[in-house]
């Protein structure tokens, strides 16, 4: 009864997201009465007894550890396709990102799995998973069961909340495995950031978020200098990304991020089911929007009705002199 969930890692950290899955995984594993391990790989130094120890304090009993290619997905696929086949992991559940998306797949093709992708929460039901995962422009939500073994949950990007549960440090296992011929074609040749991607919005724990209610490229300053006031990033509808006034990087909705900030404070956007589907998780959502209808009050906590070129800045000054 236990589940294994993938951990990605990158120059000594892990990200909120695998940090997210993992938390999910022992808190499920508990449920169902199992307990949850992880699976690392990489070849740096970076990845110590320490790091991988470090996992406990999210719920994970045991660490499963690699050496192998890291941040490429067949090399993963072997990993997790052995740990499996070794120790009998009734569940493998990944937090999403590409490269979760891309193992997951991977390792459903490898074992014949089922699979459920884009998963928003997973609950347990007589001592089995449940994943619920969001269908029809996320209109509808459908609980996906599974037969046979093992049963494969991909997240959505951020779904699964990181929680500390403890002082623990797991247990590390080195496991030693074969690679496939196939999975050591790709190699990395460089890793870099994309594009206008210089701030972790998926990490960021306010997010200041601007649409076409901005009026211009040059109306985003009003959001990077709020953003900076309170300590945050910058985020951006479909609309201005497409008009190029600002990069996908920082796009929110279906067909960008998801995002689950503490605070999401929309400037100018008008809500619609495409850019909400991204951040309707936020814990605090706060408007600003001059037309009383616009449909984002329908899902905010807090709703200002008013011009954001006059409401912005006079926040931003307010917010400096609280903190100064
Ligand atoms: P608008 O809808 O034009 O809203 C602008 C708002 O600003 C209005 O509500 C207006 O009242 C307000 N406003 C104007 N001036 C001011 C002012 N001075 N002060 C205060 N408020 C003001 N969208 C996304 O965001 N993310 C996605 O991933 C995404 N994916 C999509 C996928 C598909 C298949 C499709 C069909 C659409 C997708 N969209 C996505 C687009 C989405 O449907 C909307 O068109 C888009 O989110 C609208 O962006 P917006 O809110 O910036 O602009």
């Amino acid at each position: 009864m236990s589940i294994l969930v993938y951990a990605l890692h990158y120059q000594g950290e892990f990200n909120k997201n695998s940090l997210g899955a993992v938390s999910e995984g022992a808190k499920l594993a508990n449920e169902i009465g199992g307990e949850a391990a992880a699976v690392v790989v990489g070849e740096g130094d970076d990845l110590t007894d320490e790091l991988c120890a470090s996992l406990g304090r999210y719920g994970a009993s045991k660490v499963y550890r690699a050496r192998a290619p890291e941040g490429l997905a067949q090399p993963v696929v072997d990993v997790m396709a052995k740990v499996i086949a070794d120790n009998g992991y009734k569940y493998a559940l990944f937090g999403g990102g590409l490269l979760g998306f891309e193992i997951g797949a991977g390792l459903t093709a490898r074992l014949g799995a089922g699979v459920t992708m884009e998963v928003t929460a997973v609950k347990a039901q007589d001592g089995k998973l449940v994943a619920e995962r969001p269908i029809l422009q996320d209109s509808a939500i459908v609980d996906v069961g599974y037969v046979g073994e093992p049963g494969i949950v991909i997240g959505r990007l951020n779904a699964f909340d990181a929680v500390e549960s403890g002082e623990g440090t797991a247990e590390v296992v080195d496991v030693d495995v074969q690679l496939e011929e196939h999975s050591t074609r790709a190699t990395m040749v460089q890793r870099g950031e994309q594009r206008g991607a210089d701030v972790n919005i998926e990490d960021a724990e306010i997010l200041v978020a601007g649409g076409r209610g901005l009026g211009s490229a040059e109306g985003f300053e009003l959001c990077a200098q709020l953003a900076e006031a309170l300590g945050g990033a910058v985020a951006a509808t479909r609309a201005v990304v497409d008009a190029g006034w600002y990069p996908y990087a920082a796009q929110i909705g279906q067909t960008g991020k998801t995002v689950a900030p503490k605070l999401y404070l929309a400037a100018g956007i008008s809500g619609a089911i495409q850019h909400k589907v991204g951040m309707q998780s936020s814990e605090n959502i706060v408007a600003i929007n001059k037309d009383p209808n616009a449909p984002i009050f329908e899902f905010s906590d807090l709703g200002v009705v008013g011009d954001l070129n006059k409401i912005i800045p006079k926040l931003t000054d307010a917010v400096k002199a609280k903190k100064g």
